[in-house]
């Protein structure tokens, strides 16, 4: 067991050593670390449902009438009537005949990838996309080729020589999750037509937050009829858990009968699927949620030009602050704790070397004043 010790040895002396931290409230703008209050700009709950109390009372309701555990997976006696109903909101949110949970949006993609391509298939992913979507082509055996970010030349120069394939898919985050600007989806689309290549589309950051009734970036580019396979997360702005695949009937069925990370593991438990539901609604009756999500995103980006900062993209409540060199990032938000605002420094492996940053994400629940005062303290931070 001497590997374990000396395999953390390096990873503490290369400043890359993780740490959890432990949050002592529910999830919202203010939280509670070690029984301090922290403003936090670094959740994916940009919607604020992960503690709505409508969504809330949906679970107890829910805990009431079905129990906690589903006891199976959906394929053996799992499979209750809130999964079902789930899938239906989601299909018709999405505007897509049918729709397949997973426990998990990791699970989803390692699922679907996995099923959609094999050996003698060629899939094709975007540098920067996700760690599920890189772990779900290594398992699917296909031929795994990567483009530079949003560069649509590399994309086609790989489809040009791909002839030789049975099938060929291009997965791509919608919202890209460390620098949050968009995947260039229309050019995509449009490659894609042409090699008669499979499109798959990652809406975990996309899903309530983009597009005019918040179905995601692929509602934003009006490009739903375009889309086969579209994929997201239950646990960012909807705030519950859970991942889902959405598409025609075919491809649901299909997923259903050759997914791994679908057949092979216990259903979510029921109540968790209430949350969804219940977020999932609110979202679509209360269009208010959302616009104060992007208001506070169009305060923090006026505000932050007057800051000397190096603001990777400012299109997406995701809001990176490049700093560069990694010890620097980390001090930074090391200073920014102190001063009571929890902005995490992404570093290496996660992003490039020399490319660390501070990565805010803003939420529906942050009010004006939790806004100045991050501006204010991040003005105090940069001057140290
Ligand atoms: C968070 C995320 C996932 C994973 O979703 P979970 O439900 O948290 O497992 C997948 N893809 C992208 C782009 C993500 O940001």
């Amino acid at each position: 067991m001497k590997y374990i010790s000396d395999e953390l040895n390096k990873i503490r002396e290369t400043g890359l050593y993780r740490e959890l931290k432990v949050i002592g409230n529910a999830q919202d703008s203010h939280i509670e670390i070690e029984g301090k209050t922290f403003l936090s700009f670094c959740s994916n709950n940009y919607l604020g449902l992960a503690n709505n109390p409508s969504v809330v009372k949906a679970v107890k309701d829910a805990v009431e009438e079905y129990g906690w555990g589903a006891g199976a997976s959906r394929l053996v006696s799992g499979n209750m009537t809130l999964h079902e109903t789930l899938e239906n909101v989601i299909s018709r949110f999405k505007g897509k005949e049918a729709a397949l949970v997973f426990p998990t949006g990791y699970m989803a993609n390692l699922g679907a990838i996995s099923s959609l391509v094999s050996k003698g298939d060629l899939v094709i992913c975007d540098k920067l996309n996700h760690a599920s979507i890189i772990d779900g082509c290594r398992l699917s055996g296909a031929d795994f080729r990567v483009y530079a970010h949003c560069d649509m030349e590399k994309l086609e120069n790989i489809l040009r020589k791909s002839s030789r394939y049975n099938r060929k898919l291009i997965v791509t985050d919608s919202v890209f999750s460390m620098d949050g600007d968009l995947a260039p989806l229309p050019d995509i689309v449009r490659i894609a037509d042409k090699y008669k290549a499979m499109v798959m589309v990652d809406e975990a950051h996309g899903t309530g937050v983009f597009g005019r009734n918040g179905r995601g970036v692929v509602e934003h580019f009006n490009l739903n009829n375009e889309i086969d396979i579209v994929m997201g997360t239950l646990s960012k702005a909807i705030g519950s858990l859970g991942g889902y695949v959405t598409g025609d009937n075919d491809l649901i069925n299909y997923l259903r009968n050759k997914a791994r990370s679908f057949m092979y593991t216990t259903a979510l438990p029921p109540a968790v699927c209430a949350a969804s539901i219940a977020a999932i609604n609110l979202i679509k009756r209360d269009p208010s949620i959302r616009e104060s999500l992007w208001h506070n995103v169009r305060f923090i980006n006026d505000n932050l030009k007057s800051l000397d900062f190096n603001v990777i993209s400012s299109e997406s409540p995701i809001i990176p602050i490049l700093i560069g060199d990694a010890q620097k990032a980390v001090d930074m938000s090391k200073s920014l704790y102190e001063r009571g605002i929890l902005i995490p420094a992404i570093r290496p492996p996660t992003v490039p070397v020399n490319s660390s940053r501070l990565r805010m994400t803003v939420m529906s629940t942050h009010t004006k004043e939790d806004l100045e005062i991050l501006l204010e303290v991040l003005s105090e931070v940069q001057n140290l």
